[in-house]
């Protein structure tokens, strides 16, 4: 399948949307920055999760499911957990565990699907204290105050994934400037633990105990499942600086590599209603509560139509995330849904996406191309090609939505509108239906409208079928 496939993507690392190309056809390697689990995911999180979900489906598709490797982290020691798990009076791995399990639970409603590998920080602190031993010896680190610190003027073209100056670098917000540096810019690869906080052995002869720097766990765990040098590493925009940077510093510098990956990649960010997302503001909306709560909209809203919202815009580009978004979400997957239920389609159970919605999707991941070439089989779909039904619902459960149990939801909900009419008024209907069938046999055709359209005005609908077997016409009504 492979040579059909020209996909394209655009490269952070190189600012031109080019042909991927993979390091070795038969293990494409790609890895996502993931959670820090210290609380419940929010719907700005969801975006990576969603966006590399669908790039790793893509990849599958291309190269066999059995020759992509997709690995995504859990981050689960840092500053932000060890502070929460204080607060609440638990452990450390009472609270990541917990939260881990939430982040699984939310993303599975989101139709993502899980990594093939999913890494945890505390298991590879050994890879972690290797790369930073390395560093040290090859002269990139050196050890400060228990510390050990990379030191960003030893390597020639660090910045190059940014594109920022030293200057910019000095004053963003997120370097520390500490003493003990030698330079302004250095970052953290180990420091000492804190008094009643998590720590380990520390590298470099220091004694005391300590624990990683947030970026060398991802240089650490992507090189033990991936090697040296991988295909696609991804993440939010706002991992370009420092974390993605500082990621390829240390293994570039580690292990001699010209590149970390060859491919990176950068969702856009996610905002909601028109506005940033931040607590201040009242406008912060964790996963969970959309899909439990009433707090957005006053109401509760499915895993799929929050996917659907995700999708609609290509992941470079900002999202505003609305309420009238997820209405639009909603109407639209009913739409395909009665069309599915009509024409008795639901998707196969290996479902393969239809040609122009692939051609959309190896575009960059141009996502709402591929929607609208969805749109176009819909319509063709309406007008009774069956084809084109059975093509949007492969094409939907290839992009992880499940139209077989929109239908089984659906059809369930009519039979339960069904079952709790009025016994009186179903004997009343189906009475009616007789005489009308009676009329018909008679040719008095003026006294089957009559009865259908006095009906018709109590919201009654009556709709005729011959039944294929029989050639007799079977009449069923429905409620408005
Ligand atoms: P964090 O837990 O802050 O490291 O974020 C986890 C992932 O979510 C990273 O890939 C971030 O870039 C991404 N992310 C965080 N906030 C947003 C947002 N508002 N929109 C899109 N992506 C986000
Ligand atoms: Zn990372």
């Amino acid at each position: 399948m492979s040579a059909q496939h020209k996909l394209m993507l655009t490269n952070t690392l190189t600012r031109t949307k080019e042909e991927f190309v993979p390091i070795d056809e038969k293990n494409v390697r790609m890895y996502v920055c993931g959670p820090t689990v210290y609380d419940y995911a929010h719907v700005g999180n969801a975006r990576p999760v969603v966006v590399f979900d669908v790039l790793a489906r893509l990849l599958r598709l291309i190269y066999g499911k059995e020759h992509v490797t997709y690995a995504r982290n859990i981050t689960d020691v840092d500053d932000k957990i060890n502070a929460r798990a204080a607060e609440e009076g638990i452990t450390i791995r009472e609270l990541t565990e917990t939260t881990a399990q939430q982040f699984h639970d939310d993303m599975a409603a989101l139709g993502a699907q899980s990594p093939d590998i999913e890494p945890r920080a505390t298991e590879h602190i050994e890879e972690m204290k290797q790369i930073i031993e390395t560093l040290v010896e090859k002269g990139h680190a050196y050890v400060v105050d228990d510390h050990v610190l990379f030191n960003v003027p030893s390597m020639e073209d660090y910045g190059k994934l940014s594109g920022r100056s030293l200057d910019e670098m000095i004053a963003g917000a997120r370097v520390e400037v500490a003493t003990y540096k030698k330079d302004p810019t250095d970052f953290v690869l180990w420091k000492p633990a804190g008094e009643g906080e998590p720590g380990w052995d520390s590298p470099c002869g220091i004694e005391r105990p300590g624990r990683p720097g947030w970026h060398i766990e991802c240089s650490a765990m992507s090189a033990k499942h991936l090697g040296t040098v991988f295909d696609i590493h991804g993440g939010g925009i706002d991992l370009t600086f420092p974390h993605h940077e500082n990621e390829i510093a240390q293994s570039r510098c580690a292990h001699g590599t010209p590149v970390m990956a060859n491919v990176w990649m950068h969702n856009g960010f996610l905002q909601v209603e028109g506005e940033k997302m931040s607590k201040s503001l009242g406008n912060f909306y964790t996963v969970h509560e959309l899909l439990e709560s009433e707090n957005f909209g006053g109401r509760k809203w499915s895993g799929e139509a929050i996917r659907y919202t995700l999708l609609q815009t290509q992941y470079r580009q900002p999202i505003d995330f609305t309420e009238k978004g997820l209405v639009e979400a909603e109407k639209q997957i009913k739409r395909w849904t009665d069309l599915f239920i009509k024409l008795g389609v639901v998707q196969n159970s290996d479902p393969k996406p239809e040609n122009e919605v692939v051609m959309g999707l190896t575009d960059d991941l141009n996502t709402p191309r591929a929607f609208a070439a969805m749109h176009k089989l819909a319509r063709n779909a309406r007008s009774g090609d069956k084809e084109a039904a059975q093509q949007l619902a492969d094409s939907l459960a290839f992009l992880g939505f499940d139209p077989k149990s929109w239908v089984e939801a659906q059809t369930r909900e009519e039979q339960s509108t069904l079952e709790n009419i009025d016994p009186a008024l179903q004997a009343r209907v189906e009475e009616q239906i007789a005489l009308r069938l009676e009329a018909r046999k008679n040719k008095d055709f003026a006294e089957s409208d009559r009865i259908r359209d006095e009906l018709a005005a109590e919201g009654i609908i009556l709709k005729d079928q011959k039944n294929k077997e029989t050639g007799e016409i079977e009449t069923t009504w429905e409620v408005k």
